[in-house]
């Protein structure tokens, strides 16, 4: 199979307090569907290492990053980043370490093997973390770093970043929002947490706000008129997605009805464009997804068609 599935043990002991819908067992709910769907042996697995602070400099400050650090509490206790519900306690920095790192990995995975995809199947998620700031239960901004690390150590000069989580993506356009290296496109319920996103003016960035209710046919439509042509045009030489699951009709912490099937397609359709521009690479990065049984099988659905199988 021509699928590498990045996890670590680490990413399932970042832990909010009891009930949080960001928990571990969002990762173990991946493996159980992705074994009951008899594809997981043919995966190949590969352990996250941990990101390098000079792969964390290409994205976030570095204030940022050392008060990150200093700021883990003691065992049993939590600090919170945005002053709400995103939690750090004692494991989180390795988790958010293995987490970005991983995507890193992706990304040389499918530099160094073209046809080739990635799913990084890592906790905690990132695409609310901006340069200098974690919130929406982001610490590192894992899909940037990737990006940031394939534009830098692997020279490329033009990624693709897709971001479908039912939320808008706003840590992923603050760090490259005018870099024309990257173009970003985003759909979103909107009005919506984080309130950000349906005003956005820059030439890389291609913000799609949708009402809540939207379904498959709505989305599909979107896309089809508006994100899908700007991927041809921008020609990338990567596609990156970050994949959050939340969308989903059985996930209530959003308010739209996808189902798997929905982003089975979506899915093939980008994948269709990185086969035709950029040899098939593409890397997804688990973003969010809290209604357990629906991002299991919703992720399956995504890395079969990843997998071509
Ligand atoms: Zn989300």
């Amino acid at each position: 199979m021509k699928t590498f599935f990045i996890s670590h043990p680490d990413c399932a002991l970042h832990r909010a307090p009891s009930g949080h819908p960001e928990c571990p067992e969002r990762l173990a709910a991946i493996d159980d569907q992705l074994i009951a769907s008899g594809i997981e042996p043919w995966l190949r697995h590969r352990e996250a290492p941990l990101v390098t602070r000079e792969q964390l400099l290409r994205v976030h400050d570095a204030e940022y990053i050392d008060a990150l650090e200093a700021g883990i509490p003691e065992p049993g206790h939590w600090a919170t980043l945005d002053g709400g519900d995103t939690y750090v306690g004692e494991h989180s920095l390795k988790a958010a370490q293995r987490a970005a790192g991983g995507v890193v990995l992706g990304v040389d995975l499918v530099m160094a093997h073209s046809t080739h995809t990635a799913f990084c199947s890592v906790r905690p998620p990132g695409h609310h973390a901006g340069r200098d700031y974690g919130m929406g239960f982001c610490l590192f901004n894992n899909v940037a770093v990737g990006a940031a690390h394939a534009l830098e150590a692997h020279g490329l000069s033009r990624v693709a970043l897709v971001d479908f989580d039912v939320h808008h993506g706003n840590g992923t356009e603050d760090i490259f929002r005018g870099d024309a290296r990257v173009l970003f496109c985003s759909s979103f319920q909107h009005p919506f947490y984080p309130n950000t996103g349906a005003d956005t003016r820059s030439d890389n960035i291609l913000n799609l706000p949708l009402p809540r209710d939207t379904d498959g046919a709505a989305l599909r439509s979107v896309m089809e008129e508006r994100c899908l042509p700007a991927l041809e045009a921008f020609r990338p030489e990567l596609i990156m997605v970050s994949a959050g699951f939340d969308g989903h009709l059985e996930d209530d912490m959003a308010n739209f009805r996808l189902v798997e099937a929905d982003y089975e397609w979506l899915t093939g359709e980008l994948y269709d464009i990185a086969k035709r521009h950029c040899d098939g690479r593409l890397v997804s990065v688990l973003e969010g997804g809290y209604a357990l049984s629906a991002l299991g099988r919703s992720v399956v659905a995504h890395i079969k068609v990843l997998a071509e199988s």
